[in-house]
């Protein structure tokens, strides 16, 4: 029988909306993890643009042909919320120094209240500048932002910004 170890992993985060960065972090998790479990905080965003519930269910669409990765929200601590998931590590991406100094303050901090680890997965180049609150503003000012979300993210957010 083989010793390897079965590892389940966490990747929390706003995902509002979900992006191709993020999708190009699960990607590149799902390789390195027995299992993958998006969590989507509950926390209130500033402007927030789509419900945790809508960002969920846009999630959901995506990750539909992807075996063993899942998503769902959760609304506590993230440490405590992969504790109950009895994940092993959290995953979190990077794109660039900003990310690092604000990433390893959260790692550290997780690790010493809970002991447990993150994983980090650099981006590729293309989507190193990309994030959800770009989007939310590009957007909002009526620019195209087509090539950064995929293409159901797309489609409801043109339909929110109409209204
Ligand atoms: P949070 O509010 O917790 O930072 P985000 O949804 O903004 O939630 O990000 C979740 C994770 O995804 C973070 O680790 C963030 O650094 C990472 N991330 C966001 N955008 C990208 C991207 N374009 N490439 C790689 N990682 C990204």
């Amino acid at each position: 029988m083989s010793d390897k170890k079965f590892v389940r992993a966490i990747f929390p985060g706003s995902f509002d909306p979900i992006t191709n960065g993020h999708l190009d972090v699960i990607n590149r998790g799902i390789k390195l993890f027995d299992e993958l479990i998006i969590a989507v905080g509950q926390s209130p965003v500033k402007n927030q643009l789509f419900t945790p519930d809508e960002r969920v269910e846009m999630i959901a669409e995506l990750v539909a042909d992807m075996p063993g990765v899942s998503v769902e929200s959760f609304d506590c601590l993230t440490v405590e919320y992969a504790a109950r998931k009895k994940a092993d590590v959290i995953l979190r991406g990077l794109r660039s120094l900003t990310d690092v100094h604000y990433e390893l303050k959260l790692a550290m901090t997780n690790r010493a209240v809970a002991g447990i680890e993150t994983v980090f997965v650099m981006t590729s180049e293309q989507y190193g500048f990309t994030s959800s609150t770009l989007i939310r503003e590009i957007a909002s000012l009526g620019g195209n932002v087509s090539n950064l979300i995929p293409q159901n993210v797309y489609n409801r957010l043109k339909k929110r910004l109409k209204k």
